[in-house]
């Protein structure tokens, strides 16, 4: 690994007064208006929405409103949506859920990228017994083998668990034709949209999901509010129990602001899908201005979601890059966000099979629909003045 060499006393005072923030994959800063639409919901309409007062029935009706922007946000009726505190939750109760509701065929197909919520919960599951776990690997360009999903699910599959687009990469996968490939054998397809909602179009029917997952706070929500959509007639069984709210799936008093928040988020994000047209295009500028031979972006020839840039300086630390970067006031990750502090390569590289050299150099830059021209310029700049410059 070469050294690094930092000017820290150099760079600090450069630190822009307002850092530029390019994690949007590991969270996103809440919307002015959901903020807005919240605040009643905290200050005069408090009441617990399954009260019969009319403060009661008030906060009711919001959660009912929230549940059908939601639902027309990811193409499904409102009647199918149950609020989870996060996707970490919602991709628990579909698996859990399904799992103990469905004793019958206990193989789960899933992919060698999938967000540590679905993967290290199917490998607790199956250390344990309760399931036989089939992992589907990916190519070196993070892309999902077709073929040997087709070959390991089979009539004994209970589950397929796909992610729409993956947090590092941003590689958009092939659900549709997966989820053709689980249906043909009587399987039920989960669909991880949570890195994808907001960014792309997430339309539960046209991927043929059963299930889905989505997470507000990578949108423009509050953070701890999510959503699963539970394809009508589906039987899950609740991880707890309670007071039966939210179809008796999703025990305990509902977070009605956060609820309002992911409602008001959910309709600016469908508003807002045409501008990540724009962001799509400060992300392909940002790339082409510090790519090199030594400095390049993964899986680049991929569909990918349009705010992400996984890029590789090849040879360094990707935590140092981005302790680098955080001097200079620009805010990214190395690997996932949730991996973030360790310096091993990601899970996700080492799955593509990623050389270690351009594997441990990877970090994210990811926009949102709030990043500047200017801020992407500065970044830039900033690569080349700090980066380029001062890593021997
Ligand atoms: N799935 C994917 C693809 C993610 O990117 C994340 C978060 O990074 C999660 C699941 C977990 O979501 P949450 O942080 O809301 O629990």
């Amino acid at each position: 690994m070469a050294a690094i060499r930092f000017a820290v006393s150099r760079t600090y005072n450069r630190r822009p007064v307002q850092p530029i923030y390019l994690d949007n994959n590991a969270t996103t800063r809440v919307a002015d208006e959901v903020v807005e639409a919240m605040t009643p919901y905290y200050r005069d309409l408090y009441a617990n929405a399954h009260a019969v007062h009319s403060l009661g029935r008030s906060a009711h009706s919001a959660v009912e409103k929230a549940r059908e922007s939601v639902a027309a946000m990811i193409g499904c009726e409102a009647s199918e949506i149950v609020f989870t505190s996060c996707g970490t939750e919602g991709n628990a109760l579909a698996i859990r859920g399904l799992l103990d509701a469905a004793p019958k065929r206990r193989q789960i197909v899933t992919t060698a990228v999938e967000h540590p919520s679905v993967l290290q919960l199917l490998r607790a599951l199956a250390s344990r017994g309760d399931i036989e776990l089939a992992v589907v690997p990916v190519s070196t360009e993070g892309v999902i083998n077709v073929d040997v999903l087709r070959e390991l699910v089979s009539d004994r599959t209970l589950l397929v668990s796909v992610m729409q687009a993956q947090n590092e990469t941003g590689v958009i996968h092939p659900v549709r034709a997966i989820a053709d490939i689980a249906h043909e054998h009587g399987a039920l397809v989960h669909v991880d949209s949570i890195q994808a909602a907001g960014k792309i179009a997430v339309t539960a029917s046209d991927l043929g999901a059963d299930l889905l997952s989505i997470s507000g706070h990578k949108f423009h929500a509050p953070k701890g509010i999510g959503a699963l959509m539970i394809r009508r007639g589906l039987k899950l069984t609740p991880i707890w129990y309670g007071g039966g709210q939210e179809l008796g799936l999703r025990s305990g008093t509902e977070a009605v602001p956060s609820i309002v928040g992911l409602g008001v988020a959910a309709k600016l994000a469908v508003a807002a899908l045409p501008r990540m047209d724009d962001v799509r295009q400060l992300r392909d500028r940002l790339e082409s201005a510090i790519t090199s031979d030594e400095v390049t972006v993964n899986c680049a020839s991929q569909p990918r979601l349009p705010n992400t840039a996984c890029v590789s300086f090849h040879g360094k630390a990707g935590d140092e890059v981005v302790r680098a970067l955080d001097e200079v006031g620009v805010c990214i990750t190395s690997g996932a966000a949730c991996h973030a502090g360790s310096i091993d390569p990601s899970p996700t590289m080492r799955a593509m099979n990623t050389p270690l050299r351009v594997a441990m150099g990877a970090v994210r830059f990811s926009l949102s629909r709030y990043t500047t021209e200017q801020e992407i310029e500065s970044t830039i700049r900033v690569v080349r003045d700090e980066i380029h410059s001062t890593i021997v």
